[in-house]
């Protein structure tokens, strides 16, 4: 960590993340200096000015480099030229997370994972939000931590959604409690195509913990396992578990349609745990069928909530009311509209292969192929192997869209009932209402990311649900 008053220190993106951090160092007594390659929307280089921070944008220039360290704002990959120049220099480059949590007083709660990051931090606000407990969610779920900072005090929950762009740049930062969901392909683009290097990048989220802290991970996700059971031997932690299939402790599982929590008391930590373990008391939460949230993908991020409940000192009583009461979050498999028989369901969030997995877990078929998938876009390399079972078990036919059509059509078509192409989403939703009978979801369900057709994925979803209510 290097010190902020008097720093000069170039902020690298212009994007809201990069905005909220020049801004925050420079109320912090930092000389900063923000470079972006593309050219600035107006009125961007005069507002940072005021705010005491110089600009440039369209390009790099070599006044970029004349700082004593970096920050990233999480979109700008490590493979820039002037991360590297920079990183040649042997400057210290920082994610934004990291400068941010510096300055943070209040207790961190970081959610990362492949999936299901935003559906575990949007509960993990609204269990908060139930128990009346001060706090604020930030991070990738599009409210830079830099922005809120300022008004967090000690006893203020911070919720942060935390991507493996961020980690690969966290050099101190230290949560009290630390979630991993899951590691699956997802962004391998931007790490050479290799699971390994994005698997590290998401370890990196406990690479600070102290053994009071909570280190929650998903006991059923071999690589997850193998890695914490590891990393925690090793330094003396006993981390939490939460797991649909076993019934590891402490942890959060399943056990007769129950949930079962195995965790240390309210008001004590994790710490010490391997010398007594009697600490864990062993306590029935609630039957799953209370869940809000459907689906297993679901039922892990409810598990690993109603861990961090614990560790937050939040009540048993003040969980269950949560988790039966909990909304969900659009664009995850939001239920749009019933049409002749036809549910219309948009899970355009799902932008890997992984999540339109569970998408289709959660439709179980004991009667034959009951959904029809609308899939496609812009392909990050995805391999569509994992999903063939589940598609031959479960849907009707494919819609396929955008760019990735092609090889949606090849790896999945001979898997399925049938194969339309449609050119629009329009299209698609007019071809699945042809492919569907009565009793049928027609689910929207991409697996591919949503630039080639729309401004993001709110946009491709949006669209998806103006489109099913003009129906
Ligand atoms: P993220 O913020 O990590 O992208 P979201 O909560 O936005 O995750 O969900 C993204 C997609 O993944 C949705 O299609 C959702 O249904 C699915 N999903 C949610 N939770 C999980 C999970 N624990 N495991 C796998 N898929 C999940």
């Amino acid at each position: 960590r290097d010190s902020v008053k008097g720093a000069r220190v170039t902020v690298v993106g212009g994007a809201r993340s990069g905005l909220a951090v020049a801004r925050l160092l420079a109320r912090r007594g930092a000389t900063v200096f923000l470079t972006d390659h593309h050219p600035a929307e107006a009125g961007v280089a005069e507002s940072l000015k005021k705010d005491g921070v110089t600009s440039e944008f369209g390009g790099h220039t070599p006044r970029a480099l004349d700082a004593d360290w970096l920050v990233l704002s999480p979109g700008v990959p490590t493979t820039t030229n002037l991360v590297q120049s920079a990183l040649r220099q042997k400057k210290s480059v920082y994610a934004e997370l990291e400068v941010a949590s510096w300055f943070c007083r209040g207790p961190i709660v970081a959610v990362t994972g492949s999936n299901g990051k935003t559906t575990t931090t949007s509960l993990i606000a609204h269990l908060c939000a139930v128990d009346g407990r001060k706090h604020v969610v930030a991070g990738n779920i599009g409210y830079p931590l830099s922005d809120y900072v300022d008004d967090v005090d000690e006893d203020t929950v911070v919720v942060l959604e935390v991507s493996s762009f961020q980690l690969d740049h966290v050099v101190t930062f230290r949560p009290h409690v630390a979630v991993l969901l899951n590691v699956t392909p997802d962004h391998l683009d931007r790490y050479g195509h290799q699971l390994e290097r994005y698997a590290a990048a998401k370890f990196r989220l406990f690479a600070n913990l102290q053994s009071s802290d909570w280190l929650v991970y998903n006991h059923d996700d071999a690589r997850v396992r193998e890695h914490v059971l590891q990393w925690s031997a090793e330094r003396g932690l006993a981390p939490v578990a939460f797991s649909a299939d076993g019934e590891p402790s402490p942890g959060a599982f399943v056990r007769d349609g129950h949930i079962v929590l195995d965790l240390p008391a309210l008001g004590t930590s994790p710490d010490g745990l391997g010398a007594s373990p009697t600490m864990l008391r062993s306590e029935d939460l609630m039957p799953t069928s209370d869940l809000a949230l459907r689906g297993r993908h679901n039922l892990y991020n409810s598990l690993a909530s109603a861990i961090v409940a614990r560790a937050v000192e939040i009540r048993s009583d003040v969980v269950r009311e949560s988790l039966t009461s909990f909304e969900g979050v659009p664009h995850r498999l939001e239920t749009v509209r019933t049409v002749g028989g036809v549910r219309f369901v948009n899970d355009s969030k799902a932008t890997n292969v992984n999540a339109v997995w569970y998408a289709l877990e959660s439709f179980p078929a004991p009667d034959g192929p009951k959904v029809v998938l609308i899939a496609g876009g812009r392909d990050k390399g995805n391999d569509y192997e994992p999903l063939k079972r589940l598609v031959e078990e479960r849907v009707r036919g494919i819609v396929a869209i955008g760019e990735g059509a092609d090889a949606i059509e090849q790896e999945l078509g001979p898997h399925t009932g049938r194969v339309a192409r449609a050119d629009s989403m329009e299209e698609a939703i007019q071809y699945a209402q042809l492919m569907a009978e009565p009793g049928d979801t027609v689910l929207l369900s991409p697996a591919c990311a949503s630039f080639d057709m729309y401004e993001n994925y709110e946009d491709r979803g949006d669209t998806f649900k103006r489109l099913v209510h003009a129906l």
